[in-house]
């Protein structure tokens, strides 16, 4: 490495001397750590895992082959309930719903919520609700929970609160592949600005375009949507594509906890609310909440004492010498987690 350094160098001051021009040195190393953190499978809850955790020799985002934790969730939290998602009536208080996320800001969707969208969003089409009865208008079935979903959604479906319950999806379960240890990239992969990367589940939740149309294209072709797994085995994924929902005049609330269902990927986080489980540090430092698709810490947004990390890599990451490398997850009211992988992840 050193020396085909120093070549490299040599090469650029010839080339720069005789052609003066510059030459831009292409090796990039990747970062070397002091310490690195493997993951810590038992940190993740039995109950939420359709099988143990086994160790797969997998290829990696850079080629190279890496043993990685295979990990086969069943989509269902055991720390917290699931829900609720839509009010039913426009008298309904907080208890009744979930949260929507708006502009860095958490709302509560209670039957006000619902009641004032024409005005939230200053647009009179907004009208989720039966003006005589103060009714909520709300899928009720598997069958208007896909509808809803679908691309070419009707208009029998604008200005309907989407919900899928937990019984749609309570014979699911995802595989995914974690390096056991971290392995920094030469380079980070960015993951797309905007909801909804190739293949991430949030396709069908609002109003997807067909596939290859989903946004802008990802820094890497194959980066997860997945953002990471939490220690329950539900995912933090990709922000919800909100435009899209909103688009069609529906609504897809998150329950407290930051989670909702679609029929693919069951049930999964748009936003880290302090309900699943957390493991707090002795040193003031965030809360542990789970491992990113990249083997790193996922670590609650601020400090136990409330205070925003102002030292974050363009990712969401920084290194200390307790922890290594590690991610803070954005506030929930961002409808994000953090904004690439710093390593290397299972192809
Ligand atoms: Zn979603
Ligand atoms: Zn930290």
């Amino acid at each position: 490495m050193m020396n085909r350094k120093i070549i490299t160098i040599g090469f650029c001051i010839l080339a720069t001397s005789l052609l003066t021009f510059s030459c831009k040195n292409t090796t990039t190393a990747a970062p070397q750590d002091k310490l690195v953190i493997p993951v810590d499978k038992a940190k993740f809850l039995n109950g939420g895992l359709a099988e143990p955790i086994t160790i797969e020799t997998r290829t990696l985002s850079d080629g190279s082959s890496a043993d990685c934790y295979k990990i086969v969730v069943k989509s269902t939290p055991t720390d917290h309930a699931m829900g609720p998602w839509c009010p039913t009536n426009i008298s309904d208080d907080a208890s009744a719903g979930g949260i929507w996320l708006e502009n860095g800001k958490v709302y509560d969707v209670d039957g006000a919520f619902v009641k004032n969208l024409a005005q939230f969003y200053k647009d009179s089409t907004w009208a989720m609700y039966n003006k005589a009865t103060g009714a909520i208008t709300k899928t009720k079935t598997e069958a208007d929970c896909r509808e809803a979903a679908n691309p070419n959604v009707g208009e029998e479906y604008k200005n309907y609160c989407v919900e899928c319950l937990p019984s749609y999806v309570a014979n699911l379960s995802h595989t995914y592949y974690i390096p056991v240890r971290p392995k920094a990239a030469a380079k980070p992969y960015e993951f797309s600005k905007g909801p909804g990367g190739p293949g991430g589940p949030d396709g069908p939740e609002g109003h997807p375009k067909p596939d290859g149309e989903r946004g802008p294209k990802p820094s890497h072709d194959s980066t997860p949507s997945t953002r990471g797994l939490a220690f329950n085995g539900i995912v933090f994924d990709a922000p919800a594509p909100t435009d899209r929902i909103l688009g069609a005049y529906t609504l897809a609330p998150f329950d407290d906890a930051g989670g909702h269902i679609n029929l693919n990927a069951g049930y999964h986080y748009h936003a880290a609310t302090g309900l699943s489980t957390r493991i707090a540090q002795t040193d003031q430092h965030a809360a542990m909440i789970g491992y990113a698709m990249d083997g790193y810490g996922l670590y609650e947004n601020t400090d136990s004492k409330g205070t925003d990390y102002k030292d974050l890599d363009a990712l969401r990451g920084h290194y200390d010498s307790v922890r290594g490398y590690h991610y803070h997850v954005d506030k929930a009211g961002n409808n994000n987690f953090i904004n690439g992988l710093r390593g290397e992840f299972a192809e």
